[in-house]
């Protein structure tokens, strides 16, 4: 598998343009309305009307120029849970799908969870985006679409996480161009540390990113330090196994002098053990990290458990006493199967898409 098997879409859409593509495009015009016209695209105005700033002629010619359309996605269903999480599901250009998720915590805190692929090939036994399969990469109009989307019903979101389907090094190019258009201070401006990407660990692509950023978050779902349990749980380690992973990490960090966040899926039986947690410890501990431990979040016709209470702060005494930093990650978003690992409802091309259970709460424009 290449790492970066990003298959370059043109991004045809405004919304995945940089300022200087813009400026290419609009080259006959003083550059300070590229500006404009990017401070738009770039915080997400759902219409050229709405570009009041700019000349009746401009806003047409733009218009015609993208034929007529500011955006290449729809929402086509909303869910929404009771504990203030919101799940999009979003039809893409060529009548593919994806989710996206808009979680808030306690204090009001607004975090965009985005997709970057269409299915995954990653196969995460636990998860069920990892069921679908790969169908392709999203271009960075459609990654940036989905927090526009989030935004315009949920108002201001300073975070983002990369953990919704697809692995998003898989499509780092794609990523990347997403992430310097919502982080451009002429747009959102989103700190980059308020970023997160969230890998299965494909390790030229974690080296790739210390090189050359962008420098966000990093967070790496570890789930096992057992080398034959986390194969069996993340196919992944076939080919980049936890000796790999752990010299590329420790690179990332001399590069970037950045902490790492390791999540650990919950097993129920499988790998909350004291025996687990101890593995987990003495390979984590060269690593400046945090853990962050998520129980397993239930999906239908899948063999796993969630662990019960007791296990899983059993599992973060050890790593605690351990020395390890070590965060219980309320799950948030089960009610309408947004929950990480539960992405996936929308079988995508096929248009295979579920039933929207009761809590949907308004279909789509499409
Ligand atoms: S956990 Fe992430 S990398 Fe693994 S199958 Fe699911 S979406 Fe893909």
């Amino acid at each position: 598998m290449n790492y970066d098997s990003a298959d370059r879409l043109s991004a045809v859409y405004p919304s995945g343009l940089s300022q200087e593509e813009l400026a290419a495009i609009l080259s006959e015009e003083p550059l300070y309305r590229a500006k404009q016209a990017f401070a738009w695209f770039s915080r997400g105005v759902s219409s050229f009307e709405k570009m009041t700033n700019l000349p009746v002629t401009l806003r047409e010619r733009l218009a015609q120029n993208f034929g007529g359309s500011v955006r290449s996605s729809v929402v086509q269903n909303e869910f929404s849970d009771k504990d203030g999480s919101l799940k999009l599901q979003i039809r893409l250009r060529d009548g593919a799908s994806v989710e996206c998720v808009l979680l808030e915590d306690i204090e009001g805190r607004k975090t965009a969870c985005l997709s970057s692929q269409v299915g995954c090939a990653m196969g995460c036994a636990f998860c069920k985006t990892g069921t679908l399969g790969f169908l392709r990469n999203l271009g960075p109009d459609e990654i940036v679409e989905q927090f526009h989307h989030l935004q315009e019903r949920r108002g201001f979101i300073s975070n983002v996480v990369f953990m919704g389907m697809g692995e998003p090094l898989l499509n780092l190019e794609n990523v990347r161009k997403s992430i310097s258009i919502l982080s451009h201070p002429a747009g959102i401006g989103l700190s980059m540390r308020k970023i997160t990407i969230s890998t299965s660990g494909i390790v030229p692509a974690i080296l790739d990113l210390a090189k050359n950023g962008p420098n966000v978050r990093l967070a790496v779902s570890l789930t096992s330090a057992n080398p034959d349990l986390r194969t069996e749980l993340m196919p992944v380690n076939r080919k980049w196994p936890l000796d790999d992973l752990k010299s590329a990490l420790l690179e990332y960090q001399q590069d970037t002098n950045a902490r790492i966040t390791f999540e650990v899926v919950l097993l129920g039986g499988l790998n909350v053990g004291e025996k687990d947690a101890i593995e987990l410890v003495n390979w984590i501990t060269p690593i400046k990290s945090q853990v962050n431990l998520i129980a397993w979040n239930p999906i239908d016709g899948m063999p796993f458990k969630t662990p019960s209470v007791r296990q899983i702060e059993e599992f973060s005494r050890i790593l605690s006493d351990n020395g390890i930093v070590t965060v219980r990650r309320m799950s948030r978003g089960r009610g309408v199967m947004a929950a990480c690992g539960q992405l996936g409802d929308t079988l995508s091309i096929c248009n295979l898409a579920l039933e929207p259970s009761n809590t949907m709460i308004k279909r789509g424009n499409d």
